[in-house]
């Protein structure tokens, strides 16, 4: 609750003025206002225009040249409305005349405009010139008349542009954004600590709102439009700064935190650990194994990611992590995104642990009522040690004995969301999340920021590259002989379906016609399997043992084998509709094979057409296996929100700031925030603001 002191000061911040208190908004305008998120004179004021024109110089109709933007001052000396041949399509033509000359000027279905535009009226047209048999013209030109208002925030200058909010219309806009502008004053509250402004060299924060959205004449309309001008990159600096500051405080105050339990390691533990060790560890894995021991030695809880690519061996290492846990009476827990995924680390973890004296369970949605009834009982009394499962592990009624390590695998989208799930259930263990979807940079510095990073560098050893095929569908026959050479040799091969959620059914019937006639007419010598994900979770189990096993040689399936799955004697995918996955969906489904030591091939045959995206992403793929580069191009093509994809994405709502554009200004805020949070030294406004405004501004939920 704010205290009456601090909601005098509230109100009295001309910012927070509701914009329905400007001249000239009124209730409607508001209202419109409001559903584009714009309540008070700040929400609009950082809603910076997204593009500028420089209209301040005017060109004679003479001097245009076809294929440039131009602005003309004219008069109109002729318009009519022409209906075409095709119902109801209308044209306006006007002729727009100077002392240098005539254009014309084309307006397509805004038959409207024969009202405004009226013969002998002064206008602004802003435009492309075009070239076509006649002659030049405009096409669809901006206008602004010059007999209505003639303030100087729309002509002569460079010209801001906003996004359109509902009928408030762009000149509207600026001139409310003018109104704005005066109505705070010369004197506004900035929350970037005095001295770290001045280090930087970042301009105070009135004079940045004032230049982002009326800047000087002379100001370079391309930097402007690449939002590197001072005040466009200090408005961008504060709101990235302000969001790492919410970030280093909380990550501050777990720092402060303790377990309720201490977890301590010696050489017996180390003893424990050799002793189920079925290889060497790689020195990635030693180096990662270490940070993450050193972390749980500590007396608050970790909060660590763990990235390695497809393939590097993070699971071992999470594993070690449970015994050091296990060793110090706690239990563990091992969460799997899919039930597929978990049952194999079920089944992985138990094989290892079978010389100990931990007892491994396995808990997904399909265990059945008596037994998860019994199983309950085992958590609750602390007789299972390692329990392994779906994400409901944390979610659902269970309740552990003594929980000192969650390990969360291949989940780049448990965020702080999950994480205060934890809390909220008065669980503080230790908290380790796997990912083989390398983070690029930018993304890291979200939702992750409050985390500690350890990175598994390398592959284990004896690793065979994996050739990357990209092929037109119609060359399916030659694939199929790649296939058969694979699989005389021993070899096994994945079959990959896209299942998109609208056509399901489609897409279920063409994998299953497909594995009918990959068994029946290509490869009758071999055994073909279908796994999908509408099939019981036995027939699951089922398919995926045999494959295993070997005993299915080829596997027709749709992206539930997408992560995690690990069957070394694949060596072969052919992924059908490659055009139609993501890149990193690609990158995770691709890093199914090489595991083993032979080569391995990926195909990703595409239908035509394709789009360029998806070209582009085809060729991604085939350039490289790395996946950190993979990472960074998925997300320059897709942008940061379809990476993560939406949902619980933990992604902040940024007014002025771009997570791929502005990289460099989110790391350097990064790091200020840091160290000013570290240091101890956040101002009396700054901790109201990480304190209490922080979730709201960036729209981040908060429990607790
Ligand atoms: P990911 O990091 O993708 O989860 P996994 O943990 O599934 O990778 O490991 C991939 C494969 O590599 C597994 O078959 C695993 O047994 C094997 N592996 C892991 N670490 C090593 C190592 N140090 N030496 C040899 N093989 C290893
Ligand atoms: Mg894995």
């Amino acid at each position: 609750m704010a205290s009456s002191s601090e909601r005098a000061s509230r109100e009295l911040d001309p910012l927070l003025t509701p914009l329905q208190f400007l001249k000239g908004v009124g209730p409607r305008k508001s209202a419109d206002l409001k559903r584009a998120g714009l309540v008070t004179v700040e929400d609009l004021l950082y809603r910076l225009p997204f593009r500028y024109e420089d209209r301040s110089r005017m060109q004679p109709i003479a001097t245009l040249r076809p294929g440039a933007k131009a602005a003309v001052l004219g008069e109109i000396k002729s318009a009519n409305v022409v209906v075409t041949r095709r119902r109801g399509f209308k044209i306006f033509h006007a002729v727009l005349g100077d002392a240098s000359g005539a254009i014309r000027c084309t307006w397509m279905n805004q038959p409207f405009l024969a009202d405004i535009l009226k013969p002998h009226l002064a206008v602004i047209v802003f435009g492309d010139v075009k070239l076509d048999s006649s002659g030049l013209h405009f096409l669809n030109p901006e206008y602004e008349l010059m007999s209505d208002d003639q303030s100087a925030v729309r002509t002569g200058r460079i010209v801001p542009f906003y996004e359109k909010t509902g009928t408030v219309t762009p000149n509207m806009q600026r001139r409310i954004v003018r109104q704005a502008l005066d109505h705070i004053g010369e004197d506004v509250r900035d929350l970037l600590p005095a001295d770290l402004r001045q280090r930087l060299d970042l301009m105070p924060r009135r004079q940045a709102l004032e230049e982002a959205h009326f800047p000087d004449a002379d100001a370079a309309v391309e930097t402007l439009n690449a939002f590197r001008t001072p005040a466009q990159r200090r408005l961008i600096f504060e709101e990235f700064f302000l969001y790492q500051a919410g970030h280093a405080w909380r990550r501050h105050a777990a720092s402060a935190e303790h377990k309720p339990f201490a977890v301590a390691v010696d050489d017996r533990i180390r003893a424990s650990a050799a002793q189920v060790l079925p290889f060497k560890l790689t020195p990635g894995q030693r180096e990662a194994l270490k940070e993450i021991v050193q972390n749980m030695c500590r007396p608050s809880p970790m909060h660590r990611l763990l990235q390695g690519d497809v393939g590097a061996g993070k699971t071992i290492v999470a594993l070690l992590a449970a015994i050091v846990a296990m060793e110090n009476g706690l239990q563990a827990a091992f969460m799997a995104p899919t039930e597929i995924l978990a049952v194999q680390h079920f089944k992985t973890l138990a094989r290892l642990l079978a010389p100990t004296r931990f007892r491994v369970d396995l808990l997904t949605g399909s265990t059945p009522g008596l037994q998860k009834h019994t199983l309950l009982a085992h958590i609750e009394r602390g007789t299972t040690n390692l329990l392994v499962g779906t994400h409901a592990l944390v979610q659902e009624q269970i309740h552990f004995h003594r929980l000192g390590l969650v390990v969360i695998d291949e989940q780049h989208r448990f965020g702080v969301a999950q994480r205060a799930a934890l809390q909220a259930k008065g669980l503080r263990p230790d908290v380790l999340l796997m990912t083989a979807t390398p983070i690029p940079r930018t993304l890291a510095l979200t939702d992750y920021s409050e985390l500690d990073v350890s990175r598994i560098a390398g592959l284990p050893p004896g690793r065979r590259p994996i050739r990357t095929w990209v092929k037109p569908e119609s060359r399916r026959d030659e694939i199929y002989q790649l296939m058969r050479e694979q699989l005389d040799a021993g070899r096994q091969a994945y079959v990959i379906y896209p299942l998109v959620e609208e056509s399901e059914k489609i897409d279920l019937r063409s994998a299953t016609e497909m594995a009918d006639h990959l068994q029946n007419e290509v490869f009758p010598a071999f055994r073909v399997a279908l796994l999908h994900g509408r099939m019981k979770q036995d027939a699951k189990d089922q398919v995926m043992q045999a494959f295993v096993a070997g005993a299915v040689h080829v596997l027709v399936s749709t992206t539930v084998v997408e992560v995690g799955v690990d069957v070394p004697n694949a060596s072969i995918m052919v992924v059908e509709h490659a055009e139609r996955f993501g890149l990193s969906q690609l990158h995770q489904l691709r890093g199914r094979v090489g595991r083993g030591v032979w080569d391995s091939h990926c195909v990703l045959l595409y239908q035509s057409p394709w789009t360029d995206d998806a070209r582009e992403r085809l060729k991604a793929m085939s350039d490289t296996t790395d996946g950190f580069v993979i990472a960074e191009r998925d997300l320059a093509l897709r942008g940061p929100g379809d990476f993560f994809g939406t949902r619980q994405s933990g992604l902040p709502q940024l007014r002025t700031g771009d997570l791929v554009r502005d990289q460099a200004i989110m790391e350097e805020a990064h790091g200020e925030a840091r160290r000013l949070v570290d240091a101890d030294a956040l101002t009396p406004d700054l901790r109201t603001f990480v304190a209490r405004d922080w979730p709201q501004q960036f729209g981040l939920i908060e429990v607790g």
